[in-house]
């Protein structure tokens, strides 16, 4: 069982987001932060949560580095009975806003991974997309984590924008790579409905060729690619639950849970959250949807489809790309060798 906790505050709108967040309702952070904790209490019930269960917590957002410390400390203290032993606590956080002292204060609390979202050490590109941070203070929250006691620090870069050059990006990871870290999340920069990009198109630059000459850059400094867009000198424990199709609950405005076949939203109003944060939609997943996920979610990543998952048909054309040298079989276990094709082999298999 996995928890995910969504923090729905940002400094300030990043052109390319789509994420659920506000940068206009600071003032309802308090009543946000008591709103979870009733959440937390009814889906402890829901998920029949009685003892150490939970083997991971992610703090997303939004800008989770939004919120004091001092206001995550009730939703700690009522989870702490229910948390397995050193369990991976991450939170994201912005480097405007992850002080010395924020970091201090979560670390206190348990966080124990960060994720920054650095997205570009370049000046320029960081305007480009609104980003609310700058070079130099994204390079000191990183030293700062670290100096703090924290041995999990990720960082997020964002790649294919317009004006990218292999130089830019080059000189991104270098400096990504002279910091302190031991993963990285690399994301090519999508138009998403509702954004400022969505009139601009023309910003989003993703070609396969560059795609792979970025991640081929990544794995040459050293790091491990498990997912399409994950790599590390150490795995998430958060992230390959996702990915095993583990059982999730999802706190606050925005989020998303799922316990077997059913998947549970409560409302994205931050407002109606904090009336109530019961007011949960729930979606029926079918058998056939679940799998085609699985598959999906398999062949991003390290995790792999195991045979038993496939029915005749499918195990032959898989079969026929182990002979085609697209899968690797070990261990009753398909692998896909290269992430980029995962979409297609999805829609071959299935
Ligand atoms: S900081 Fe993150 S969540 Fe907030 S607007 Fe930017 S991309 Fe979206």
């Amino acid at each position: 069982m996995l928890l995910y906790i969504h923090i729905p505050f940002c400094d300030s709108k990043c052109y390319y987001c789509a994420f659920n967040s506000y940068v206009d309702k600071f003032h309802l952070k308090e009543h946000y932060m008591e709103a979870l904790c009733t959440q937390l209490q009814f889906e402890l019930k829901r998920f029949n949560i009685t003892s150490k269960e939970i083997e991971s917590i992610f703090i997303g957002g939004g800008t989770p580095s939004t919120v004091a410390p001092a206001l995550y400390k009730k939703i700690f203290d009522a989870l702490k009975p229910y948390l397995k032993d050193n369990i991976e606590i991450t939170s994201e956080a912005n480097p405007n806003s992850a002080t010395a002292e924020w970091l201090e204060g979560m670390f206190k609390l348990g966080v124990n991974r960060i994720s920054f979202g650095v997205q570009s050490f370049d000046k320029d590109k960081l305007k480009l997309l609104n980003r609310s941070h700058g070079a130099v203070q994204a390079v000191e929250a990183v030293l700062n984590a670290k100096k703090i006691g924290f041995k999990n620090i990720s960082i997020d870069l964002i790649y294919a924008t317009l004006n990218d050059t292999k130089k830019l990006l080059e000189n991104d990871l270098s400096t990504a790579f002279s910091l302190p870290i031991n993963h990285l999340s690399a994301y090519a920069l999508t138009i998403e409905e509702g954004t400022l990009f969505e009139s601009k198109p023309y910003m989003s630059k993703e070609k396969l060729g560059l795609t792979s000459w970025f991640f081929k850059k990544i794995t040459d400094f050293g790091f491990n690619q498990y997912e399409i867009s994950n790599f590390g000198s150490y795995q998430s424990t958060h992230n390959l639950g996702y990915w095993e199709y583990k059982d999730y609950i999802g706190l606050g405005s925005g989020a998303v849970g799922k316990l077997g076949l059913k998947r549970y939203y409560p409302t994205t109003c931050i407002e109606d959250y904090i009336k109530n944060p019961l007011d949960i939609r729930s979606e029926l997943l079918t058998l056939e949807d679940k799998k085609i996920e699985q598959i999906f979610l398999g062949l991003r990543s390290c995790v792999g489809v195991c045979k038993d998952l496939l029915n005749k048909e499918e195990l032959k054309k898989a079969k026929l790309l182990v002979d085609e040298k697209k899968l690797l079989f070990k261990n009753d276990t398909f692998y896909n060798i290269d992430y980029l094709l995962a979409d297609e082999i999805t829609l071959f298999i299935s």
